[in-house]
């Protein structure tokens, strides 16, 4: 019985048989569930989600096992052929520093159990790590990517920094899960044509993929087409500080956080506890209050001010991606980040009541300037709560009313005219007064949603 391990591999190795590479002898295999593994494909878990004997490897057998693993590595590179590594179970930290470029690496559903260092690491042809798994931080700074970069479907599980990495060629990232935090920052510098090329992505397809935490682009330059559709941003908003995107991007169907700040780990973030432990000031209040009045005031009073920080950042987010988004003339997209930014300020409670309420009514009116239909539906709504009320004042509904109801709309604040008096009088008689307030407000607000109705349109049909 050779090794249990069965894949059927992409390019370059559609040819090969599709159980394990390793030629491994069956006395050195080991049984889990009833097959037998060699011990690069062995299993850390068994189905049933206990530890299997790898998972308690010492750091000397790790060691010895990543030994074998730059052996194979080696005998590949020596052949110039692609390095099959499908399906090797990494059982701890292992580094891939080199001073040599690595030739075509495979790396499909590979799972690494601890720590993974590919910093600086270069990869000089294609490099495939579909379906693999980081259960630890994944540390891919500085790396360079000179042909494509394949992680379809993999899933990150803790931190992973993409931070400086070069892609020369495209990165696929489609349906990828970052349960951690995410960063693919570069610095900035735009000084030299070389440096330039570390903050430039070339096409780059994050399409479908998950991202629990914080996701970061800030000072890179998308020169290509750039994908986002249907990512889910569970609790941050993407960041893309000092971005330049490319025309061709998308988020279509992309859904983002609501809420920034009922977070129930606020607690364990390393502002919260710097905060907690630098307030002197507080500190000199817990004299005259006591010890446990005064950790529940601090507590309450940092916990607003973390969600005030939270919803600030996603402001600031959003609006760098508005920004962006009206660089490249994407008006839906434009609009779409506008309305989030918008949602971030009136969540704030450091906002003023006034825009708070301005922004809430922009909201309900007309979806800030997304929907043209929402404020004509108003305007419908506005003219019939004001016929009936001129209906009920005036005793019956009647053509005459009808039309006075259209003249607000038509003619704005005419009942103050000295013409229309008379007119009022043989309609309403005593009620004169309250009608003339009504028409007044239906003028008010009817010329309101009409502003608003032509802002939305041209919001939706700008050219250019
Ligand atoms: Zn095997």
């Amino acid at each position: 019985m050779p090794c249990a391990f069965h894949e059927r591999r992409p390019y370059p190795f559609q040819d090969l048989d599709p159980g394990c590479q390793f030629h491994v002898g069956e006395d050195e295999l080991t049984e889990i569930d009833g097959k037998s593994w060699c011990d690069f494909h062995l299993p850390i878990q068994t189905k049933a989600g206990n530890e299997t004997e790898k998972a308690k490897w010492d750091e000397q057998r790790i060691s010895d096992f990543n030994m074998c693993i730059f052996e194979w590595v080696t005998q590949a590179e020596t052949e110039e052929k692609t390095c099959d590594l499908t399906g090797v179970v990494f059982p701890g930290y292992i580094s891939f520093k080199k001073e040599e470029p690595y030739h075509a690496m495979h790396f499909l559903k590979a799972q690494f159990a601890g720590p993974v260092d590919f910093v600086k690491a270069r990869f000089a042809d294609n490099t495939n790590f579909v379906r693999a798994q980081f259960a630890d931080n994944a540390d891919f700074g500085e790396a360079q990517f000179f042909g494509a970069a394949l992680f379809r479907e993999a899933q990150f599980s803790d931190n992973v920094n993409f931070g400086k990495v070069q892609f020369s060629s495209s990165a696929y990232f489609n349906r990828v899960k970052f349960s951690g935090p995410a960063w693919f920052d570069s610095d900035g510098d735009l000084s030299t044509p070389e440096k330039i090329q570390n903050n430039v992505f070339h096409e780059v397809d994050f399409s479908d993929s998950t991202f629990r935490d914080t996701i970061s682009f800030n000072n890179r330059q998308f020169r290509g087409r750039t994908d986002f559709g249907g990512c889910t941003f569970e609790k941050k908003a993407p960041e893309f500080h000092s971005c330049t995107l490319h025309q061709n991007t998308n988020f279509d169907g992309a859904t983002f956080p609501k809420t920034f700040a009922d977070n129930k780990e606020w607690e364990e973030k390393s502002w919260v506890k710097r905060t907690y432990e630098k307030d002197l000031k507080l500190k000199a209040f817990l004299r005259v209050l006591g010890q446990e009045e005064w950790e529940k005031k601090w507590k309450a009073e940092l916990q607003k001010r973390w969600g005030e920080r939270e919803w600030g950042s996603a402001e600031r987010a959003y609006r760098t991606l508005k920004l962006a988004m009206e660089q490249v003339r994407a008006r839906k997209e434009e609009a779409r980040f506008y309305a989030l930014e918008q949602n971030c300020r009136r969540a704030r409670t450091d906002t003023d009541w006034s825009v708070r309420l301005v922004s809430t009514l922009y909201l309900y009116t007309s979806d800030y300037g997304k929907s043209f239909k929402r404020p004509l539906a108003w305007l419908a709504g506005v003219t019939s709560t004001s016929w009936l009320f001129y209906t009920l004042l005036g005793g019956s509904p009647n053509e005459e009313i009808f039309d006075f109801t259209l003249t607000q709309l038509v003619r704005p604040f005419n009942v103050w005219l000295e013409s229309s008096q008379g007119n009022l009088n043989d309609m309403f008689k005593q009620t004169k007064f309250v009608v003339k307030l009504i028409a007044t407000c239906q003028s008010l607000f009817s010329l309101s949603l009409l502003v608003l109705f032509f802002l939305a349109l041209r919001q939706n049909f700008k050219r250019g």
